[in-house]
């Protein structure tokens, strides 16, 4: 049976907000389905697949993945960042695709077979105040989910991160921060203001749920090593699951001062792309969840290299997952999920309806887990027809300001 790649197309469509999704047809009609979106940035790793990486992959053996991703990360001498990561990323994970359908195996029996009954999932919930964050609360313990992230709005700050501006009381949660507009929607941002509101937060959900349900909380890269540490001690009655993106993510010395300071737990990584952006965080094990998605660190096989690595450390993984990785990525990181030994969780932000008319996806969700599905390779099937009712829009993620006017971390 020929494995030779004849086809690679690059398909954008935006059923609710922008996907970039590789498809890779091999010679016998194979195919295989790769998530190339980058939230905001997506037409750059449009362009990154279609004008350079197409024509190298036509006539190329579908079985070499890992001399593939040799072959695009060493080949283009530019090594690392986004564009060129995601790029990878979705050729990688199409090919593994092929690759299980042709065994005719669902894609996590070729990475070692599951470790698990199924994958933890953590949710989103929100409120501009109390009481409506434990409406959103009590919505997502209703849907079934054990773990849940806890975002709220911070007195004074005008459009908190993470909460839907403007949303009526005990209206589901679907923030999506990516804005269809020419230009990025400004956010306001008040650490000190943050650092004073957020404990007496945890402090009511603990009160009123209770000391099983799991608390994530995401800090989204706000805050000082200081800062960090400080919000660490002050959390640590309330028992956090983990605080995520603490400080700004290209320094990864001020996670030792944090974690000098406070036990509780920490995850790093949505935005970093490569094994090397954990070296010194897994060896001196200054974190605790490593929080890389499978779409933007180079797929299944740069995914892999990452957890494997902080597995030796005790460090879990906790895939990032939010409504830009496409069913296609979150199909991918479920199969991960439910192979590797030192899984930690999951996050799962629920597409909009719109999303499945393109995307028909057989992973499920029960009790707080989630399952890829056992269809063979990654289970998920791409309608063209569908597609092409969703023109592209422009959208952008938002950015934050302090009260003077400074830029600052979003
Ligand atoms: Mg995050």
């Amino acid at each position: 049976m020929s494995t030779l790649i004849r086809s690679v197309e690059v398909l954008v469509s935006s059923p609710s907000r922008n996907f970039v999704t590789l498809r890779i047809t091999t010679e016998d009609g194979v195919v295989g389905l790769g998530d190339a979106t980058l939230n905001g940035r997506e037409l750059a790793v449009a362009s990154y697949l279609r004008d350079h990486l197409a024509p190298l992959l036509v006539g190329r053996d579908a079985h070499l993945i890992e001399d593939t991703w040799q072959f695009l990360y060493r080949g283009a001498y530019w090594r690392r960042g986004p564009v060129t990561m995601t790029a990878i990323a979705a050729v990688d994970v199409a090919l593994w695709d092929i690759k299980a359908k042709l065994a005719n195996m669902p894609l996590y029996q070729l990475l070692g077979g599951a470790s698990r009954t199924g994958a933890l999932v953590y949710a989103h919930a929100a409120g501009g105040d109390i009481p409506s964050l434990f409406d959103s609360v009590r919505q997502r313990l209703d849907e079934g989910y054990r773990a849940i992230r806890i975002q709220v709005a911070v007195p004074g700050v005008a459009k908190s991160y993470g909460v839907q501006a403007g949303a009526a009381r005990g209206a589901k949660y679907a923030y999506e921060p990516a804005k269809r507009a020419g230009l990025s929607v400004e956010e306001g941002w008040d650490s000190a203001a943050y650092l004073r509101h957020l404990p007496g937060v945890f402090e009511a959900v603990r009160n009123e749920f209770g000391p099983d349900l799991l608390l994530l909380h995401d800090v989204h890269h706000r805050l000082t090593p200081i800062q960090a540490a400080r919000l660490g001690k002050s959390l640590e009655p309330y028992d956090l699951f983990w605080m995520e993106d603490v400080t700004p993510a290209e320094n990864q010395e001020a996670l030792r001062l944090v974690r000098e300071h406070t036990t509780t737990p920490i995850a790093i990584g949505e935005v970093f792309n490569s094994v090397w952006d954990y070296r010194d965080l897994v060896r001196e094990q200054l974190i605790d969840y490593v929080r890389a998605s499978v779409v933007h660190a180079g797929g299944i096989t740069g995914l892999r290299r990452i957890f494997d690595y902080a597995a030796m450390y005790q460090i879990k993984s906790g895939s990032h997952g939010p409504t830009d990785i496409s069913p296609v990525g979150l199909a991918a990181a479920l199969h991960l999920d439910l192979a590797i030994h030192n899984f930690g969780i999951q996050e799962h932000m629920a597409h909009q309806p719109l999303a499945h008319e393109v995307f028909q996806t057989s992973y499920t969700f029960d009790g707080g887990l989630m399952h890829p599905g056992d269809e063979p390779g990654l289970g998920v099937a791409y309608d063209d027809e569908a597609a092409a009712r969703f023109d592209y829009e422009p959208a952008y993620l938002p950015i934050a300001r302090l009260a003077d006017g400074t830029i600052h971390d979003w």
